[in-house]
């Protein structure tokens, strides 16, 4: 007999106000509620419910909540409740736990921890009303020797991404997200400006049209990769890692890897697609740079290249090689950052903050006198326009928005993506779950939620008397922090908000 791992959530359902309408029934992809034809009641099956709140949200009567079961364990400090579930439910399948989204646990968050600046009187701040504010910027190599032709300027830089403002929607394959999140995605970068990626699960042919405004991902497993995928978008991707799950590789099953997606992937229907842990034609930087290169002459050199890597404890020194082989661009993804689906141990204890690894990152390249080389983008839980202005003064120039970007779509943050039952259209391929996501109302919430992090991004800069991303960019004085280590302090390379200038 099975060990019982009881219900993490509990239905509490009003049975005065609820009508049995059958609501919440037709709703739950986890088939959580049902009606019961002899009582003519609705029946609840917590076991099955992952508290995503469709039904609580579409319940006409708002006859629903969904607690947290407080049934629990008799109280341990060493073993939660969460930790003998989980415990109980290894030993019942014998099998490594999967989860989506990001690292939950309660762990430092440095965004939290950190202050802006404003100015005050002397350096009066800017009104962004009033005065032009520039967000715009370009990613790529910079640092290339100034050339002059019969006086004249040659225009030598390497290709450059342009960007309306720093932000851009981060990797989510056509396969972990459905193809009405990605119509979504794609509109909206393309309104906005910006960029999305597609992710290690090819480009489906609906989106070459938004090329200009997608970064096309090559990952270990090569799915989807031709050269007309890799000269459709405005920049290449390599995927070496994840902040969700260094050191891990990717696996789409093969229940959700059919139809579109498996053609776009150009895998066989149904077969599991797994990109590997390594590249296995990368074993050092040189390989690297071999590939680097490669993608240059496949895309005529049109193209910059990024190389994706996880934040990692020796961080800085593999961002110097990556700097080092060639890359125009290079992303980290911290601890924190989401997942389709990760092995539930590696997501929540493999990684560091992507703060302390910017800071780092952006430190080392200076010391070695290359950081103009590349440019950086960093992800994992960039929360708010906060939390991309810090990043941005902590040296980096430009976020990639993932999780943020689909809660706009609807997403609840059930965390179980990796199950394909996404009862809000997002992570799954069940044809009548993606119609849930209308990629109009998707677009729209993406292009509000993106509007209203320029604004604040524009009012906060002028709050500190600074009107250019460029001015804010590594610009630490525009930080202080507190309730940190000096040796925290030190990796970020700010000063104690007790610290004040004379
Ligand atoms: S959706 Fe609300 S009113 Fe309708 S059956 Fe479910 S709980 Fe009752
Ligand atoms: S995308 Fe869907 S399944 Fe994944 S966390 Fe959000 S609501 Fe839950």
């Amino acid at each position: 007999m099975d060990l019982y791992v009881h219900p993490e959530f509990e239905i509490v359902r009003n049975e005065k106000k609820c009508i049995a309408c059958r609501v919440c029934e037709r709703q739950c992809a986890n088939c959580a509620h049902a009606f019961d034809h002899a009582s003519r009641e609705m029946e609840s099956f917590d076991e099955k419910c992952v508290n995503c709140h469709r039904c609580v949200t579409l319940c006409p009567t708002k006859a629903l909540k969904i607690v947290r079961n407080p049934h629990d364990f008799r109280a341990n400090a060493n073993w939660s409740g969460d930790t003998i579930r989980e415990l109980y439910l290894q030993a019942n399948t014998g099998a490594v736990l999967l989860s989506s989204m990001g690292n939950p646990r309660p762990l430092p968050n440095y965004f939290d921890r950190i202050l802006l600046n404003a100015s005050q009187v002397t350096n009066p701040p800017i009104d962004p009303l009033r005065e032009p504010m520039e967000t715009k910027v370009f990613l790529g190599k910079k640092n290339v020797p100034i050339q002059r032709e019969n006086g004249a300027l040659v225009d030598n830089l390497p290709p450059q991404i342009p960007l309306s403002m720093p932000l851009m929607f981060s990797a989510m394959s056509y396969g972990s997200i459905s193809y009405n999140a990605h119509a979504s995605l794609a509109r909206a970068a393309t309104e906005l400006g910006i960029c999305y990626n597609t992710g290690e699960g090819g480009l489906h042919q609906d989106f070459y049209p938004y090329g200009s405004n997608t970064i096309v991902q090559v990952a270990s497993g090569r799915f989807g990769v031709t050269s007309s995928y890799l000269m459709a978008g405005a920049a290449v991707e390599i995927k070496m890692g994840q902040g969700a799950k260094p050191g891990i590789g990717g696996h789409l099953p093969g229940h959700k890897n059919v139809g579109e997606v498996a053609r776009t992937r150009m895998t066989p229907d149904g077969s599991d697609a797994i990109s590997p842990a390594p590249h296995h034609d990368i074993y050092s930087i040189e390989d690297l740079r071999q590939l680097v290169y490669s993608l240059k002459e496949a895309t005529g050199n049109t193209k910059p290249i990024i190389v994706k890597i996880a934040a990692v404890h020796n961080v800085a020194a593999i961002a110097s090689g990556v700097a080092r082989s060639g890359a125009d661009i290079i992303a980290i993804d911290g601890f924190r950052g989401g997942t389709g689906a990760a092995p539930t141990r590696i997501r929540d204890n493999v990684g560091i903050p992507i703060e302390l690894a910017l800071a780092s990152v952006d430190q080392q390249l200076r010391n070695e006198g290359i950081r103009d080389d590349v440019s950086l983008i960093v992800g994992g839980s960039i929360r708010s326009s906060a939390d991309w202005i810090k990043a941005i003064a902590l040296g980096a120039d430009c976020c990639y928005i993932a999780t943020g970007a689909l809660m706009a779509l609807g997403c609840h943050l059930c965390r179980s993506c990796h199950t394909g039952l996404c009862n809000w259209g997002i992570a799954t391929q069940r044809k009548d779950l993606v119609r849930r996501l209308n990629p109009d109302i998707g677009t729209r919430h993406l292009v509000n939620l993106v509007h209203a992090w320029q604004h604040e991004l524009k009012e906060i800069m002028g709050g500190m008397g600074i009107n250019s991303v460029e001015a804010l960019r590594g610009n630490r004085l525009m930080l202080r922090g507190v309730g940190m280590t000096t040796e925290e302090l030190r990796v970020l390379g700010i000063e104690h908000a007790a610290h004040i200038n004379d």
